[in-house]
């Protein structure tokens, strides 16, 4: 075969073209427009607490995750939602929270964002949800209490964070990457679980809501919400989870640091 062999011609076209999708997507991730760096350092300074409490080389860290979820997400309003640039920020601002002290930041599998206005009923139970995390892949949320969650930074109660910890416990579990080297310290944390739901569920008094009551998954979502919003309070009523929460997230919010190796 000749090098002007239509096929071997054919063959040098593809492999350059695959080349250049995959430098352009990759480019379109890392290149990070410094205008856009601006105005998305000025969005967080006014609504992410947590962004507030990073140093300015950290803050480079986040802006530079949120500009790469909000280029390689899929994120889609429903029944009417708009999505503008603020709400692709508010959406990826506790993606970039959770998986902050990871190098391998990605959430297997998660790639795509439905945004609702409110509450939404899952078409398959017929049941009312705020937020969903489907294993194939999808996150969805009601906009009104994502943005909630962000209004009050110390209430322990955040919509975003608490999903994304839905999704970040499924990629663990299911991971035999990086994030399924966390299987063990998972582990732990739901054996600690499992302990706690008995006490809340006997009524006692307890740092967590009710709700952690209900199971496992939804015991580590609240416990992130708090690991986050009330990391004091949460390290002196159940230390041993807490000190999970850091291994586990590798951060340690109650004395402000963000990124644990
Ligand atoms: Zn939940």
């Amino acid at each position: 075969m000749s090098f002007t062999d239509p096929f071997y011609l054919l063959a040098i076209a593809f492999v350059a073209g695959i080349n250049f999708l995959f430098v352009r997507s990759i480019w379109r991730l890392v290149y990070f427009p410094k205008g856009e760096a601006r105005a998305m350092d000025r969005f967080y300074r006014q609504h992410s607490l947590y962004y507030n409490k990073l140093d300015d080389r950290l803050k480079k860290r986040f802006l530079q995750r949120a500009y790469s979820f909000t280029k390689s997400l899929k994120i889609i309003g429903r029944m009417g939602v708009e999505v503008t640039q603020p709400i692709k920020l508010m959406v990826v601002a506790a993606m970039v929270q959770i998986t902050f002290g990871y190098k391998r930041y990605f959430l297997k599998n998660f790639r795509t964002v439905f945004v609702y206005p409110d509450s939404f009923r899952n078409p398959h139970t017929g049941n009312m949800h705020d937020g969903e995390v489907h294993p194939r892949g999808l996150i969805s949320f009601s906009l009104k209490k994502l943005l909630k969650g962000f209004e009050d930074p110390y209430d322990a109660i955040n919509l975003g964070l608490h999903e994304m910890a839905h999704a970040l416990m499924h990629s663990i579990l299911t991971s035999s990457g990086p994030q399924g080297s966390l299987n063990a310290t998972l582990d732990d944390i739901l054996t600690i679980a499992r302990l706690e739901m008995e006490k809340i569920n006997a009524g006692e008094p307890h740092v967590f809501r009710s709700y952690a009551g209900a199971n496992a998954s939804e015991f580590f979502a609240v416990a992130v919400e708090h690991f986050f919003e009330n990391p004091k309070g949460l390290k002196s009523e159940l230390p041993t989870l807490y000190s999970k929460l850091c291994d586990l997230l590798k951060q340690d919010p109650a004395l402000n640091l963000f990124l644990v190796q």
